[in-house]
């Protein structure tokens, strides 16, 4: 390894000495594993120990569950206004803020994500904040929303009742988190949780998931009060703990379709509430009326961000038959000659062609050993086959033999019921079919299980909308230029259909995931009696 290596990770091992990068936090405390475990995590660049972090287990899941109980039965959360809880949040989101470049280089270290695309996504975590915080004020001013303003018409209740909705929180939550933005799918999740009401535990992913644990300190610093937050690191145990405790009434899950219908299975004995972030096998729809370059570099970026790993990796390429080869072609070239992020956590000195411009300018390695081999198997799969490899397909010939990449790698007019078609890889991995009119591309489009997100370019504006709203997916990008591809806006709900998931995260729907419906039905009195005097 370099010395440059070498000084970069220290860094970070000196950042994760910090006592919340090695502890639980329940019930207000950080506090060790019961069993003294502990879990490495390797940095992926180089295959180096990057750090050991505490791997607590449903003994802990289960002190985690008494803590959040407790302060569940105390009421003292629940019952303050919404927007003071977001008051309080907002501290958290500021924190995230206040420490970007420290998490942006734990990230890279961490998932191998370079610098400048971790600092970018979690900046956006504390700009996602500002976004759950203003919910607060809305959750409060739309409490005791009146039913009855038909005054019995038209088969509304009588105009001599009240009737009122309100949005109560669940209790006591689960929010188990995937490892590919660790810090935003989890922040994403404990922001509403808190808003709404709950009182939560935390499990991120024992991949990766070393920046979430820094949520707790900043929870702890904004005077969140004990138990309402809690963390624990572990494993696929301590997540399954988590969702089948019955004190637990719902759970929040970002990660694998697999893994998500074993949680579903786990809520379902106690009929408690499950919310599915899932995973995608995105379409990139292109017709042959775009610019080629265009659509090369919007290729590139939607199947090669965070290495191909992130749940909208458009990694299906649908191509209107007629420029398949042309723009193929100059695929290969451009992918061939993209350079490897050798060290991601120094990614930040690069400063040619930014990725921020939509350019995917640098191959990052992979999460982890097995994510690699995982990969590289699917590929070799492929292959044996009879599938044509265009361009990759192995491990590249660069200075660092132990890091897990895997180079970008297209495979052509792969079968429909391939697993490389129907399969999430998730790596830098694109298949590619054909399509010969706009009919075909809906059916290529909509091919699989999956329903997450999809993309259509054409510069005809009428038959992008035609093949939008044909695409079964919760997020459906159409444009001409490539513009905004992967972006998501907080004030947007999202999530998937079929396998990719159930609920919907982010926007009003993604607060209300958290909250349940309830009506009150004030007879005999007003409701203006009831708040006059609550209010004395
Ligand atoms: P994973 O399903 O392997 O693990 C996710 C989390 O679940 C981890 O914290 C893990 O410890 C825990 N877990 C595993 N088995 C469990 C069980 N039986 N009960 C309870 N918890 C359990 O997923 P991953 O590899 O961490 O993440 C990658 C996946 O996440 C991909 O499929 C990706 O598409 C998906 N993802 C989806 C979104 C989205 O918004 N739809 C976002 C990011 C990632």
């Amino acid at each position: 390894m370099t010395k440059s290596i070498q000084d970069s990770l220290s860094k970070v091992k000196a950042h994760l000495e910090a006592e919340c990068f090695n502890k639980l936090y329940i019930g207000g405390k950080f506090v060790e594993p019961i069993n003294g475990k502990s879990y490495p995590t390797y940095y992926p660049a180089t295959g180096e120990l990057l750090h050991e972090f505490p791997r607590g287990d449903a003994n802990d899941i289960a002190g985690a569950i008494s803590a959040a109980e407790a302060a569940w039965a105390k009421g003292e959360w629940a019952e303050m206004k919404a927007a003071s809880r977001a008051k309080i949040v907002e501290r958290i989101a500021k924190g995230i803020k206040d420490n970007l470049d420290m998490l942006a280089e734990i990230e890279a270290a961490d998932v191998g994500k370079p610098f400048r695309q971790a600092k970018m996504a979690i900046s956006g975590a504390a700009g996602e904040g500002k976004y759950w915080c203003s919910l607060g004020a809305v959750l409060d001013a739309n409490q005791d929303t009146p039913v009855n303003s038909g005054g019995g018409e038209g088969g509304m209740p009588p105009a001599d009742w009240d009737v009122v909705y309100r949005r109560d929180p669940i209790g006591v939550v689960g929010l188990i988190s995937a490892w590919n933005y660790p810090l935003n799918v989890a922040f994403r999740k404990v922001a509403p949780a808190l808003i709404a009401g709950n009182c939560a535990i935390l499990k991120p992913s024992e991949i990766a998931g070393l920046s979430c644990m820094f949520i707790a300190k900043l929870a702890h610093d904004a005077g969140i009060p004990p138990g309402v937050f809690n963390i624990v690191t572990g494993d696929r145990d301590a997540g399954a703990a988590l969702a089948s405790s019955p004190s637990v009434s719902m759970i929040s899950f970002t990660g694998s379709s697999l893994t998500g219908s074993r949680i579903m299975e786990a809520c379902a004995p106690k009929l408690s509430q499950v919310a599915l972030e899932l995973g995608g096998k995105s379409a990139m729809v292109i017709f042959d009326d775009v610019d080629l370059d265009m659509a090369v570099a919007t290729t590139m970026k939607g199947f090669l961000t965070n290495g191909g790993q992130i749940c909208t990796a458009h990694t299906r390429l649908v191509v209107q038959a007629g420029i398949q080869d042309e723009l193929l072609k100059k695929l290969k070239v451009e992918l061939e000659r993209l350079p490897y992020a050798e060290d991601p956590i120094t990614e930040k000195d690069r400063g040619d062609r930014a990725w921020e411009e939509g350019k995917s300018d640098v191959v990052q390695p992979v999460v982890c050993k097995s994510q690699q081999q995982k990969i590289l198997s699917f590929i070799d799969a492929a292959r044996e086959s009879g599938i044509e490899v265009l361009t990759g397909g192995g491990v590249p010939d660069i200075t660092n033999p132990s890091g897990y990449f895997v180079e970008p790698t297209v495979l052509n007019n792969v079968p429909r019921d391939s697993d490389v078609w129907q399969k999430e890889v998730f790596g830098p991995v694109l298949s590619v079919r054909s399509f010969s009119s706009e009919s075909d591309a809906v059916i290529e489009a909509n091919s699989t299980a999956f329903g997450l997100a999809s993309t259509v370019m054409s510069s005809d504006a009428a038959k992008a909308m035609r093949v939008a709203n044909r695409i079964r997916a919760g997020a459906v990008y159409a444009t001409s230029n490539g513009d905004g591809l992967l972006a998501e806006h907080p004030a947007v709900s999202r999530g998937g259909f079929g396998c990719s998931g159930v609920g919907r995260e982010l926007g009003i729907g993604g607060l209300h995931e958290y909250t349940e419906l309830k009506s009150v039905n004030y007879t005999g009195f007003r409701l203006a009696e009831a708040q006059n005097t609550a209010s004395l």
